[in-house]
């Protein structure tokens, strides 16, 4: 598509049709965000094509100057995004200033000064005799509009976060975020305009899932995080055209507390490690293991700071706890809680909505008596909620953590490091902590991602960069003969000079004895 047309199209992203979107905690309407269609989203992609031409050459170094001067208009507009984002998910304002903010700002600073190294061309000695003419190496190609779809749980980190790497690699993005929360991203937009971003090269895209289709449909590659069940919709959808993608899904993070573990430490972890942002974090703390024989104490502690937590509408700092974020997500809570409470659960606090508070509050709850054979203990929760279950050793302990179809992050709780480790490379899980939870998403440095149903590649590190480009090898020949004597005419002599190369190579005792 040329440009002239892209231009007339201008106006068709204003699209006519829109959705409303809520302040979950007040129970609000706050906007009518456009419902982008399947035409609207392809012009998007064309126009970001357009923006990838310019942006895929320049230096590295160049682009880092625009994340910097992105990252610098993220410090001046600060209370603005807390705002935004605190209206669309109802949560603490301190979790959108330390997981969202904080977050993106660390992500900005860790590919600004590392991209270059990362996406290096790297220079290769070639093995075969006949090819030592040649000059052999490797390097990343972006690949063209990278499209993002994102959850509403970090409606900032989880897009606008999401997209650092594709651009400092070099790609166009075009984002679709979630429908429930989509003000963070078009704020978004915002900044980038404010740090002069090429035109389109950060595009946002909002509406519900045939949106998202049409990118799958348009963009090079996906970046999908969200739910395992519409996880599995992308990659079939993605299959289509064998484009790449990657997925971060759900979780179901169990946390062993083990009887020599620091209880007082191991209560509050396991406090704000599933509770934070009303447990709506793919990597809350979603199931606790605790050995016997300090079960008891451990139990009551957590009950103790689960009671003295402050649950309400943050104004001013002043809230530990917000509300949920959507009406189905609520109702998913309830329903496990009702499974759990039938087959023989206790609560010992919370389980019901908070009904002093308007919105989707929903009381910090612990259980206890639960089992695998409730839902509370095999499906993705979501919500605020701990179950509590009783085992006899560390064994029973990394059996049940291993007994889930989710693998994403895990914690193990002992004063003795080496048990931890140890038991930490037995549980299937992408990531794990040893007395410690939910802080291994802000170490930028090394891969977050899960195993089993909990995703498909991973964000961070070398490969959180590398993911967004295709790895190019690229042979050239140093000396220039007229042929080279493989080609054309083939002949009796190359064949027998073969031959005997092979022998040579690899019958010679002393070439063997040479060979690593
Ligand atoms: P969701 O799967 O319902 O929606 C995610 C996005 O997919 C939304 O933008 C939605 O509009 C879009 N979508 C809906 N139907 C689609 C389709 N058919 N094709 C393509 N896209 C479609 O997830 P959610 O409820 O927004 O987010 C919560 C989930 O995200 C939880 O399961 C949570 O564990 C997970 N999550 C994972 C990570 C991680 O890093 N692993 C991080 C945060 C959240």
């Amino acid at each position: 598509m040329s440009t002239s047309q892209l231009d007339q199209e201008a106006t068709a992203l204003e699209s006519k049709k829109t959705f409303e979107v809520f302040n979950p905690a007040t129970a609000q309407k706050i906007a009518d965000v456009p419902m982008v269609d399947a035409d609207e989203v392809k012009i998007a992609v064309a126009r970001g094509r357009e923006a990838f031409e310019s942006w895929r050459d320049l230096p590295i170094s160049k682009r880092a100057g625009y994340l910097k001067a992105l990252r610098d208009v993220i410090l001046d507009s600060k209370n603005e995004i807390i705002e935004t984002i605190v209206s669309e998910t109802g949560k603490a304002k301190l979790e959108a200033l330390s997981n969202e903010i904080l977050y993106v700002c660390t992500c900005i600073d860790y590919y600004v000064k590392n991209a270059e190294s990362f996406l290096r061309d790297r220079y290769y000695s070639v093995g075969l005799v006949l090819l030592k003419t040649k000059r052999i190496h490797t390097s990343y190609i972006p690949r063209g509009v990278v499209g993002i779809i994102g959850p509403w749980n970090f409606p900032f980190t989880l897009t606008l976060g999401e997209a650092v790497p594709a651009l400092m690699a070099g790609n166009a993005v075009v984002l679709k975020p979630s429908e429930f929360a989509p003000l963070s991203a078009l704020l978004a937009v915002k900044l980038c305009e404010r740090a002069r971003f090429p035109k389109h090269l950060f595009q946002v895209v909002t509406g519900y899932g045939t949106t998202a289709e049409a990118l799958i449909d348009y963009a090079d590659q996906i970046s999908f995080t969200g739910s395992v069940s519409t996880g599995k919709k992308v990659m079939a959808r993605a299959a289509r055209s064998l484009k790449p993608v990657t997925l971060e899904l759900g979780g179901k993070d169990p946390m062993i507390v083990l009887q020599d573990a620091n209880l007082e430490r191991a209560a509050n972890g396991a406090v704000w490690g599933a509770l934070a942002n009303s447990g709506q974090i793919c990597m809350s703390i979603e199931r606790v293991y605790v050995e016997e024989g300090v079960a008891d104490v451990f139990i009551d502690r957590v009950v103790d700071k689960v009671k003295r937590l402050r649950q309400g509408i943050d104004q001013d700092y002043d809230v530990d706890v917000g509300s949920m974020t959507t009406p189905r997500q609520v109702e998913i809570v309830e329903d496990q809680i009702a499974d759990a409470v039938a087959k023989g659960a206790r609560i010992l606090v919370g389980g019901k909505r908070n009904a002093r508070l308007p919105g989707l509050f929903f009381e910090p709850t612990v259980m206890v008596n639960v089992d695998h054979s409730m839902k509370i203990m095999t499906e993705e929760t979501f919500g605020p909620v701990i179950p509590i279950m009783r085992i006899k050793d560390e064994q029973e302990g990394v059996r049940l953590a291993n007994d889930s179809r989710f693998g994403l992050v895990a914690s193990v709780w002992t004063r003795d490091k080496r048990k931890g480790q140890a038991l930490a490379r037995r549980l299937e899980s992408g990531s794990v902590c040893v007395n410690d939870c939910l802080v291994n998403f802000l170490t930028t440095e090394v891969p977050f991602g899960g195993v089993k149903e909990s995703g498909w590649g991973a964000r961070h590190g070398e490969t959180g960069i590398q993911k967004y480009c295709f790895l190019q090898s690229v042979l050239e020949d140093r000396i220039g003969l007229r042929r080279e004597i493989n080609w054309f005419p083939y002949s009796k002599k190359f064949s027998s000079l073969l031959s005997r190369l092979l022998r040579i190579l690899y019958h010679s005792r002393i070439l063997q004895k040479l060979r690593p």
